[in-house]
Formats: structure tokens, C-alpha cells, sequence
């Protein structure tokens, strides 16, 4: 679970890929795989695995992806709707081991549900 991912590689710019928004301590990708109209992730470049693996040391930079997250759906034209996701561990769809907050907009939800 800890170690290399493929966000690390995109983080490094080992693998080209268009930041829709970066600064000293997160960036934000497209996801490759939309599920909403816009679907953005926002990562922390700093490598932590899973939500749980945050330790209090990480309380500012938990809160800075918080408050981008909000900037940048609404940059992207999300207005007020839009859901902020975290999957945390393998049963609850987690596939990247690298923390990241997805950003799901511009959807009719219109459910409580996903
Ligand atoms: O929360 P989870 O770990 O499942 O999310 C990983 C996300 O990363 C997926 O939505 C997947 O489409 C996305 N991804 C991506 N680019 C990659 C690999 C995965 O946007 N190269």
C-alpha cells in the first residue's frame, strides 16, 4: 500500500499531465475516468496512502485541500454542487494509494446516494 504510485509520477512530472490547478502543497488532475461532467482530483503532494494514514501533523494540509477543493469546483463551474469524495481502503473502491479528494460536478443529483 505505501511506496510508489501513479500519482507520485505525476506529481514528479514522470508521467506529462495538465494540472487544472497546483501550488506548493496539492495539485489537481482531470480524472482519466470521468464519473460527472467534471470530475477533478485533488491531491496533496505529499504521499499519504489513505485518509486514516493522516496524522495530526497533517491537520493544516487536510484543511488547505478542503478549502481548494471548494475554489476549484467552483472555478470549474460547479456553482454550490458539487461532492467531495474520499475513498478510504480497498473495500470502499479506494485504487490509488496516494490521497486524493475527488471533486464530482455539474450532475442532476437528485438522490441521496452516489
Ligand atoms: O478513489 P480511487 O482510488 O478509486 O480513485 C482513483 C481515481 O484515479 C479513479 O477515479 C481513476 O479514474 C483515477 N486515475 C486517473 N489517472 C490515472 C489513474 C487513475 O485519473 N492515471
Amino acid at each position: 500500500m505505501s511506496g510508489e504510485t501513479i500519482f507520485s509520477k505525476i506529481i514528479r512530472g514522470d508521467i506529462p499531465t495538465e494540472f487544472v490547478y497546483e501550488d506548493e502543497q496539492c495539485v489537481c488532475i482531470a480524472d482519466i475516468n470521468p464519473q460527472a461532467p467534471v470530475h477533478l482530483l485533488v491531491i496533496p503532494r505529499k504521499p499519504i496512502p489513505r485518509l486514516v494514514d493522516a496524522t495530526p501533523e497533517d491537520r493544516e494540509l487536510l484543511g488547505h485541500l478542503m478549502i481548494k477543493a471548494g475554489d476549484i469546483a467552483r472555478a470549474a463551474g460547479c456553482g454550490d454542487a458539487f461532492r467531495l469524495i474520499v475513498n478510504n481502503g480497498e473495500q470502499a473502491g479506494q485504487t490509488v494509494f496516494h490521497l486524493h479528494l475527488h471533486i464530482l460536478g455539474n450532475k442532476a443529483y437528485t438522490e441521496a446516494g452516489l
